[in-house]
Formats: C-alpha cells, sequence, structure tokens
C-alpha cells in the first residue's frame, strides 16, 4: 500500500516532536511537510529543533532535513493528503487556521482544543466513540467542504477515566469526582525549561477541571440526524493538578451508578472490553486497551505509562467507595495516548474509514 503523504503543523513543538517520531516508520503515513510559526519557517527540521529535542530517540534521519514553512501559508502544505495540527497559538486564530486548511480541501486532525466545542467537529477517542466520525458528513455539508473537514481528539487529562467509564455504561454512572495528577510535558515542558516544578505539586492548569468535567459528556454523546447530542444522566467534578512527574497523567476517581455493579463485574468489563479500533486493525491501536492490575501501588507514572508503547490506559487500585461507589486510579501517557499517538490512532481510523 502506498503511504499516505502528511503535514504536520506546530512539528517543532512538544506534541509535534511526538508526531516525528512516531510516524517515523509508520505503515499508512509518511512525513512529507512540516510548518510551525515564523520563527522556525526557512530553518530545517534538526536545526530548527536543536537545544530543544525533548523526545529519548534522535531526531529522525528522515525529518532532518525537511524544511519548515510558516503554519500560515496553506499554500505551502498542499499535496499533503491531510494534516495533524499541533500548534500553541490563540484559540481563536487556530480555529480561523483549521477552517482555512478544510477550506483548501486539506484534512486537519488536530490536537488543539480550539474546535472541540464546536457542534459540527467530532471529538473521538477511537476506542470510545469511533461511531461520531458520522459528523463529519453533516460538518462538510453545513461548510460547503468538499475533501476537507476537521476532527479533533479529546484533552489529555479525560483519557485516564473515559476508557474506564465506557464498558460500564450500562450501570448507568451518575457522578464521578476526578482528581487528576498531570505530568509536566503536557504544558510542552520539561524540568530543564520549567524548573520551578521540581519538588512541586501546583493545584491549578488554566481551563483544564472544565474541560475534564464536560468534554467527556460529548464523547460519550450520540450522532443523531440534526447533530451531536451530549449525554445526560452523568456530573463529573474535577480537580486537575500539575504534579513533578515527566510524563503520565493520573487520574484518582471516585463514581456513583444508577444500578451499582459488583467489582468483578468492573473487572470483568475492564478485561473483556473489545474496541472497534481493535476490530479495524488500526496499527496503532492497543491490545489489550485496559490493562487492570491488582498489584499495590500500581498504577504509578513510571512503571505504566509506557504499556502497549504508550496507547494502553491502565487502571488499579479499585476499592469500594464510602461515600460514592466505587473508587480507582486511570493511568495514560499525554503526550502518547493524549496527544500525538491519540491523533495517529484517531487518522487511521479515519482513512479505515475512507474519510482520508
Ligand atoms: P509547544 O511545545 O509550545 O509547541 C507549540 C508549537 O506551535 C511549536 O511548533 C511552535 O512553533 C508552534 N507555534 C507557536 N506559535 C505559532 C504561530 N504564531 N504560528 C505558527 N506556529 C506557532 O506546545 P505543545 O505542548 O506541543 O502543545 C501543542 C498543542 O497541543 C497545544 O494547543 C496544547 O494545548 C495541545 N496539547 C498538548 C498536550 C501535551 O501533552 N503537551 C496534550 C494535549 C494537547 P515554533 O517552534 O516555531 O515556536
Amino acid at each position: 500500500m502506498e503511504k499516505l503523504q502528511v503535514g504536520i503543523l506546530g512539528a517543532t513543538g512538544m506534541v509535534g516532536q511526538r508526531f516525528i517520531t512516531l510516524l517515523n516508520n509508520h505503515p499508512w503515513f509518511e512525513v512529507a511537510k512540516v510548518a510551525a510559526s515564523p520563527r522556525s519557517a526557512g530553518k530545517n527540521y534538526a536545526e530548527a529543533v536543536e537545544g530543544r529535542w525533548a523526545m529519548d530517540e534522535d531526531v529522525p534521519s528522515a525529518a532532518k532535513d525537511l524544511v519548515l514553512s510558516d503554519a500560515s501559508d496553506i499554500e505551502a502544505m498542499q499535496g499533503v493528503a491531510f494534516v495533524f495540527s499541533a500548534l500553541d497559538m490563540d484559540k481563536e486564530d487556530i480555529k480561523k487556521l483549521e477552517e482555512a486548511y478544510a477550506a483548501a480541501d486539506i484534512p486537519v486532525v488536530s490536537n488543539n482544543s480550539a474546535h472541540r466545542w464546536t457542534d459540527d467537529v467530532p471529538m473521538i477517542i477511537p476506542e470510545i466513540n469511533p461511531e461520531h466520525t458520522d459528523l463529519i458528513d453533516i460538518q462538510k455539508k453545513n461548510r460547503g467542504w468538499d475533501k476537507g473537514f476537521i476532527a479533533v481528539k479529546s484533552n489529555c487529562s479525560i483519557q485516564s477515566y473515559i476508557p474506564a467509564i465506557k464498558p460500564l455504561m450500562e450501570y448507568k454512572p451518575t457522578k464521578m469526582l476526578v482528581t487528576t495528577m498531570q505530568a509536566i510535558s503536557g504544558a510542552g515542558k520539561t524540568f530543564e525549561s520549567w524548573p520551578e516544578m521540581e519538588d512541586n505539586v501546583i493545584p491549578h492548569i488554566g481551563g483544564e477541571n472544565t474541560k475534564s468535567e464536560k468534554e467527556p459528556l460529548k464523547v460519550l454523546g450520540t450522532i443523531e440526524e440534526s447533530g451531536l447530542k451530549e449525554y445526560e444522566g452523568l456530573t463529573i467534578s474535577a480537580q486537575c493538578n500539575r504534579v513533578a512527574a515527566l510524563d503520565g497523567h493520573m487520574a484518582d476517581v471516585a463514581v456513583a451508578f444508577e444500578s451499582t455493579p459488583s467489582k468483578e463485574d468492573i473487572v470483568n468489563a475492564w478485561k473483556t472490553f473489545k474496541t472497534t479500533a481493535q476490530e479495524l486493525s488500526l496499527p496503532s491501536a492497543p491490545d489489550p486497551f485496559l490493562i487492570y492490575t491488582e498489584e499495590e501501588g500500581r498504577p504509578s507514572t513510571k512503571e505504566d505509562r509506557d504499556a502497549e508503547n504508550g496507547m494502553a490506559v491502565t487502571l488499579g487500585n479499585l476499592r469500594e467507595d464510602t461515600i460514592l461507589d466505587f473508587r480507582f486510579t486511570g493511568l495514560s501517557h499525554n503526550t502518547i495516548r493524549g496527544a500525538a499517538g491519540g491523533a495517529i490512532l484517531l487518522a487511521e481510523l479515519l482513512k479505515a474509514k475512507g474519510y482520508l
């Protein structure tokens, strides 16, 4: 199969660097073009990331000599089958730019939050709501777009706990109390670039509590003829904390159900959860998607974030709760599953369904 040529907007940033490494030798996609800010435009990739390359592996040789364009230069991206977007700019500017790409027949698979709440833009975690790709047809009709469209992935924090809830929907979860412990790479930082985070916990991440409370209701919603209908009947209260971990977002969750399952029911639902992403054999789909551990002190960021190449969600610490019904801990890799890896899996789903 001939590989699809893809572009990356924001290729030099933390998430952009993940795209570059995860797409190196990808079976379906090949990075053909890269773009970033006007500061980087004109430089070759290796030069532009010198001194701020944050990945464990070296810059892939296939990417080193790619010359960066300015992300606002849409003409420079012509010829690619679609772009991944990982820009850090003013949200309104990102919205306009992503729409301009779609209008120019270049589909956008976005990691940014700018369009997550746009009514006709699907927010997809491929294992959870693959059917939301139907919203793309409504979007194209609304906007008069032919080949172009925008699809987004969700915020990284929710990927540590919504995957655990999806297999339990038949028990009708009604309330969730979520406390997240989020790694510094989620802010595009390392301990070198953010030394104040060493030996520190900060109980604030701008806008994150609201995202963590609201986004699950869109992801768990249904697509009707008129568009997306958010899930009703579940209330989430979230407190998001930045902690001194480099990678890996953890969530401690207490949950109440309308019809309470037993602990065995929960473990069984997690262990047997099969997803469309696995059925379609998408190259980046982890199998299993959910890993349940009974080991004390697990999941832990260092030991579990890389499970299934950073694409699985590890669950543990499951016990009855004294106030709600159950508590558990979930963990996912924020820049892999929660960002670039999740967006690549979404693009694979879109390709398998014929949208790309
Ligand atoms: P980052 O490391 O700060 O990288 C930002 C990227 O955007 C760089 O490539 C930068 O190019 C480019 N950029 C900045 N200003 C620009 C402009 N005016 N025009 C064009 N390009 C511009 O940020 P990040 O952590 O990778 O995050 C990128 C996006 O993903 C953000 O929207 C963030 O909220 C979201 N996100 C991040 C994570 C995570 O775990 N880090 C998870 C989920 C979502 P230069 O190098 O040329 O400045």
